[in-house]
């Protein structure tokens, strides 16, 4: 990067685990970079090196005194530089994991998880892609732990992380957002898809068994379902799926609520008539394999018009290591690439 005006959105978008300075650029001198990088909280920990031809004692104490991490002169080569940065590096990265994620379940924390939501957030907004958002909290947590002990609401906690997990794709994000109650985001999915993935889990999570000194017991969850472009701000978006739980709560619990702003209707349901709060799930699943991109785009629009389910593969070659939560029962073909 030449232009330092752009180091905070490129450190933001490019989460680097390391940088590497220069003392003397044109519009804004090293020193005072490393100090705007060091006000921001999350940058804290990230190491900050100097490569320079500063010689100048006084120079390089008050640039380390500012905050960078160390000063290598140049000129130096390139095996000496890898040396010099790599275990800094691998150092920052685990300081990282272990500053982004919780403990107890291994997802994001709470400060990680709305720092990664608002990057989605933003990429929903740039791409013109719809972001999917779930506020899950566990039923009646507390009397779980007032039934069973907190050794055995902990363990609860990690089976529920465990299963999210294993449910969404890598590019979900997941998040311990408070005690019991946990985040996730759906990038490019829509909001029957998304209801139709937390139900799932819903169901799947409701089916297992705990055990604690006092017996097996059963633990649910309930969801509140929100999403852009149908709010167009990241709080809107957030009360709104917040409100959706608070009603799934209000409703009895262990089920799935989808706020319904922007709606003309839910699928499923008649304009006017009372949303229940599961909305049936779609019973065709169907995974659309086409090279085509114009192709592709208007399925979409058809089977989100009419509230199907679907998932895209743009190459047929992907078909045979396919995943889903659900597996189709719909296959459409492009003729191109029946020959895969
Ligand atoms: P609701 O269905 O309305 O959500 O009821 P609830 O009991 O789950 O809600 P409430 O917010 O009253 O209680 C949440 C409980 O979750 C209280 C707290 O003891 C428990 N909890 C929060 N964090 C942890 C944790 O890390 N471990 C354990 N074992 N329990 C936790
Ligand atoms: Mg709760
Ligand atoms: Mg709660």
């Amino acid at each position: 990067m030449a232009d330092p005006r752009e180091t905070l959105e490129q450190l933001q978008a490019f989460q680097p685990d390391l940088v590497i300075l220069d003392m003397y650029m044109p519009l804004c001198n090293g020193k005072e970079l490393v100090s705007i990088i060091r006000q921001q909280d999350r940058y804290v920990a990230i190491p900050i090196v100097f490569l320079s031809a500063e010689t100048n004692r006084q120079q390089r104490q008050s640039a380390l005194s500012l905050g960078a991490d160390d000063f290598l002169t140049k000129p130096i080569g390139p095996s000496e530089l890898v040396a010099a940065i790599s275990a800094r590096a691998t150092r920052a990265r685990h300081i990282r994991r272990f500053l982004i994620r919780d403990s107890l379940t291994g997802l994001l924390n709470h400060q990680a998880v709305e720092e990664e939501l608002a990057r989605e957030f933003a990429r929903a907004e740039r791409l013109n892609q719809p972001l999917a958002i779930a506020i899950i909290d566990l039923d009646h947590f507390k009397r779980i732990n007032d039934s069973h002990g907190h050794v055995v609401g902990d363990h609860v906690l990690r089976s529920f992380a465990r299963l999210l997990q294993q449910r969404l794709r890598k590019s979900d994000l997941m998040g311990r957002h408070g005690g019991e109650e946990f985040l996730v985001a759906l990038p490019n999915t829509s909001l029957v898809e998304a209801l139709t993935l937390i139900d799932t889990v819903r169901s799947s999570f409701a089916a297992l068994h705990h055990y604690g000194p006092a017996g097996m017991f059963g633990v649910t969850f309930s969801a509140g379902i929100a999403g852009y472009p149908q709010h167009r701000s990241l709080i809107g978006m957030m009360q709104a799926a917040d409100q959706a739980l608070y009603q799934a709560k209000r409703e009895g619990r262990n089920r799935v609520v989808v706020d319904t702003t922007g709606q003309e209707s839910v699928p499923g349901v008649k304009e006017g008539s009372e949303i229940p709060s599961t909305v049936p799930v779609p019973t065709w699943r169907t995974l659309v394999i086409s090279a085509n991109g114009i192709q592709r785009r208007l399925l979409r629009q058809a089977l989100g018009a009419h509230g199907l389910m679907y998932d895209m593969i743009d190459n047929v070659e992907r078909v045979l290591t396919y995943e889903a939560p659900i597996p189709p029962n719909l296959l459409l073909v492009d003729m191109t690439q029946i020959e895969g």
